[in-house]
């Protein structure tokens, strides 16, 4: 049975649901796959060998790049990422985040963008992200299933992370988020040589903040990452776009005055409709 991949699904969230869809739970169909134990399926996110990718598109006809689209490899973006363990400390990240509002989604699956220290909040319902079950604590340890349960419920206690209360953030932060997000991403797709500069300015990000002895926003539990994100959204914006007068560090400083690229290009709409619109001032 095949199952199709959902936009911004994680290659080990589609392995998840192919395997309960054809009857068998996610740690044995490691095995089925050859693969060893433990964080078998996050590891493929990031490094699927051909073999695997071969088999998994002969056995399911999704095509070859549907495949590699949902993982991680030679992703820009590769150092943000949330570092893979099975157990952490209360206040260190887990590997894995999640809305519990898109798990509420008809094909509750985990997304890409979930993998990332610089994302606090879903954009879509505007609320926190979790790195842990409410219930018992735990993280996600969904590759570790082995019974055929859906993978929007705690491994550990069986809680349904879908039932999550709703996490707030403050508006600033969620702006903040939204800034750094685009900024990466624009200059991401450029194929800029400053993107590595944006990427360890925001890893150093606890440190400006002052909140936590970490050194690396990768170490930190999701909701100290709020916090860090709500401390650093009332300071300026220069820990993120330096002085000069270049081109990149002044578009940082206007994606970050307008709270993302999309605000931007509203107020840059705006401002241009109502010069066509007053063509003389008013007397
Ligand atoms: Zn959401
Ligand atoms: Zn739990």
């Amino acid at each position: 049975m095949t199952i199709d991949p959902q936009p911004d699904e994680l290659v080990s969230s589609w392995l998840h649901r192919l395997a309960i869809a054809n009857g068998i739970a996610p740690r044995p169909f490691a095995g089925v796959l050859g693969l060893g134990g433990g964080m078998w399926s996050p590891r493929l996110d990031l490094q699927l060998p051909r073999d695997v990718a071969v088999l998994l598109g002969g056995q399911t006809g999704v095509p070859h790049e549907a495949i590699s689209a949902m993982t991680m490899t030679g992703w820009a973006l590769t150092p943000l990422l949330l570092p893979l363990r099975e157990n952490a400390r209360r206040n260190r990240s887990t590997w894995m985040q999640f809305c519990s509002l898109c798990l509420a989604d008809e094909a509750p699956h985990f997304h890409r963008q979930w993998r990332l220290a610089s994302r606090i909040s879903c954009f879509v319902h505007g609320c926190g992200l979790r790195d842990r079950c409410p219930a018992c604590h735990a993280g996600i340890a969904a590759p570790d299933q082995a019974d055929l349960i859906p993978q929007h419920f705690c491994v550990r206690c069986g809680f349904d992370l879908r039932r999550a209360p709703k996490v707030s953030v403050k508006t600033a932060a969620r702006r903040l988020e939204r800034s750094i997000h685009d900024i990466c991403r624009i200059e991401a797709a450029k194929g800029s040589l400053t993107i590595g500069t944006v990427v360890s300015r925001v890893l150093r990000a606890p440190v400006v903040a002052g909140v936590t002895s970490a050194t690396s926003l990768t170490t930190l539990s999701t909701p100290a990452r709020i916090r860090c994100f709500e401390q650093l959204a009332e300071r300026s914006d220069d820990w993120l776009a330096p002085g000069g007068g270049n081109a990149v560090a002044q578009r940082r400083r206007l994606v970050l005055a307008a709270g993302g690229h999309d605000r931007l290009i509203a107020c840059l709409a705006n401002f241009m409709d109502k010069r066509q619109g007053s063509p003389r001032p008013a007397l």
